[in-house]
């Protein structure tokens, strides 16, 4: 049986100021022996983060595809292990959509961090208008057959499974919609990878809270969620990790 995890993403947010936060969520976590919690967090703040978290795993939010080389700006999975990071997050829709970042790119970065010595949390999920033509299942079933790693296994990847329009809105699918996602997500990676898919943790992300995460971290096949806004504060963000626990 796979444990749970709850990671959160906190995107454009946070400064020196906000550490508090990750000693708070490092405390609860640590509390919670049963669920595996990390905290991805800017690139700028990942040593300090890890100098304040304890055992709590923090994480980069994005990775180049390459070791080195010419790319302003941009930074190596080993970089972000250097800095302390110990996993990252990889595909993300908003890069999807800010960068035009493609789900080969998200294969690239996935094979990328692996080989660094991250471990990784790889992003699919449909838009709005996928979903309303029908076509989530195999937008999402086309995303994991073009960026999953042929070596995926649970001890270091992890799929997230976040419909764009659920992001930062409020709105969710129904719990029905998230375990038909999920099912049809595990079979593909069957396909995939083999019986490892078994192993594979498959989050639901977009709009998580306290509120809903009790069920949606029981519905089935949902193997943790991977949280946004909610994950900014420890208010917000420890009754998530006490759902899963
Ligand atoms: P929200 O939880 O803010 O909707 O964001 C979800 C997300 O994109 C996490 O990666």
């Amino acid at each position: 049986t796979r444990r749970k995890l709850v990671a959160g993403n906190w995107k454009m947010h946070g400064m020196a100021a906000d550490l508090v936060e990750v000693e708070a969520i490092a405390a609860a976590a640590a509390r919670h022996s049963g669920v595996d919690v990390a905290l991805c967090v800017p690139a700028t703040l990942i040593a300090p983060a890890v100098a304040r978290a304890g055992a709590l795993p923090i994480g980069a939010q994005d990775c180049h595809a390459a070791a080195k080389g010419a790319h302003t700006g941009c930074l190596s999975a080993a970089m972000l292990r250097e800095a302390g990071a110990s996993l990252t997050i990889v595909g993300h829709s908003e890069r999807r959509a800010d960068q035009n970042e493609t789900s080969q790119d998200a294969w690239a970065k996935a094979a990328a961090a692996r080989q660094a010595g991250l471990s990784v949390i790889l992003c699919c999920g449909e838009t709005e208008a996928e979903r309303d033509a029908g076509r989530a299942e195999r937008v999402v079933q086309a995303q994991i057959e073009k960026s999953v790693p042929e070596d995926a296994s649970g001890d270091w990847f992890t799929l997230a499974y976040e419909p764009r329009w659920a992001i930062g809105t409020g709105r969710t699918p129904t719990l029905d919609e998230i375990a038909a996602i999920h099912a049809i997500a595990r079979a593909k990676m069957r396909q995939l990878v083999g019986d490892a898919a078994d192993g594979i943790r498959i989050l639901y992300g977009g709009s998580v809270t306290g509120t809903n995460a009790p069920a949606i971290l029981s519905t089935a096949d949902v193997d943790g969620a991977l949280v946004g806004g909610a994950s900014l504060t420890a208010e917000k963000f420890v009754p998530i990790i006490d759902a899963a626990a």
